[in-house]
């Protein structure tokens, strides 16, 4: 009898310790998830999608693909994409280049690709930060609509749609489809795992030196609908990305767009 209460103690301290180590590790990057084709949905009872915050979530505006009309973007590098700003399932920027310095072991051939000037720019901003002594990787940069769809349905299979609207954009509501947007991180780690790190914080004060902007601040979470994300950054020029960093501001305040 007290072997069987040992044993069973010994299971739950097992049970316990698999836990705690489980949730140390690296969360799963859901941009890996698709190893070229959009790969088979992950079953709901596993967590797999990463960006799972951990902190309790502030409300968040939640939106239903109807809610807003779908329009073609302009090629204006200070375009809008959002919640209430989504696109058409088939634009695809005409510009879109392949991103050198990127984490080969992410996304597929399309994601690793940005229009043209902010590609350039891109490799701008990881040859300085190389400089200043941090090793930095694009990630994702371009997504389709379908891709996005994968995405925040695979989200939404495990967490819910309300929750996975607060991290993920539902498909033409992802800033990612307009290819002027980049996931940044260290090479070989997770998207999640970037934030408090010494290269996010060069990312933070520096990035608007090669024109772009860390698109979800912590504390504009309200106004951009979506929780603070260290490793997206936007480009809208260098002119505009200044302006925006030194006032504190998202692009919607720059924009005069709150809606
Ligand atoms: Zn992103």
């Amino acid at each position: 009898m007290r072997s069987k209460i040992l044993i069973a103690l010994l299971l739950v301290a097992v049970l316990v310790l698999t836990g705690c180590r489980h949730r140390n590790e690296p969360v799963a990057d859901p941009a890996q998830e698709p190893q070229g084709e959009i790969a088979a949905k992950p079953s709901a009872g596993e967590p797999q999608p990463g960006e799972e915050p951990e902190e309790p979530l502030l409300p968040m505006m939640e939106t239903s693909l109807s809610d807003y009309p779908l329009s073609t973007p302009t090629d204006d590098i200070l375009v809008l994409v959002n919640k209430t700003h989504p696109v058409t399932r088939d634009y695809v920027a005409d510009d879109l280049v392949t991103v050198e310095h990127c984490d080969q072991s992410v996304g597929n051939k399309d994601t690793k690709k940005m229009r043209k000037v902010a590609a350039d720019a891109i490799e701008e901003l990881i040859a300085g930060a190389k400089e200043d002594g941090f090793d930095i990787v694009m990630r994702t940069g371009y997504r389709s609509y379908d891709y996005q769809d994968y995405l925040f349905s695979s989200y939404a299979a495990n967490y819910g749609e309300a929750e996975a609207n607060t991290y993920s954009a539902r498909p033409g509501q992802s800033e990612h489809q307009t290819g002027w947007c980049c996931d940044v991180g260290r090479p070989g780690y997770g998207l999640t795992s970037f934030d408090g790190t010494k290269e996010a914080d060069w990312i933070a004060e520096n990035c608007w030196k090669y024109g772009f902007i860390l698109r979800y601040p912590a504390d504009k979470t309200d106004i951009t609908g979506y929780i603070y994300e260290s490793w997206h950054i936007r480009y809208v020029g260098k002119d505009a990305a200044q302006y925006i960093y030194e006032n504190g501001l998202t692009l919607e305040e720059y924009l005069g767009i709150l809606d």
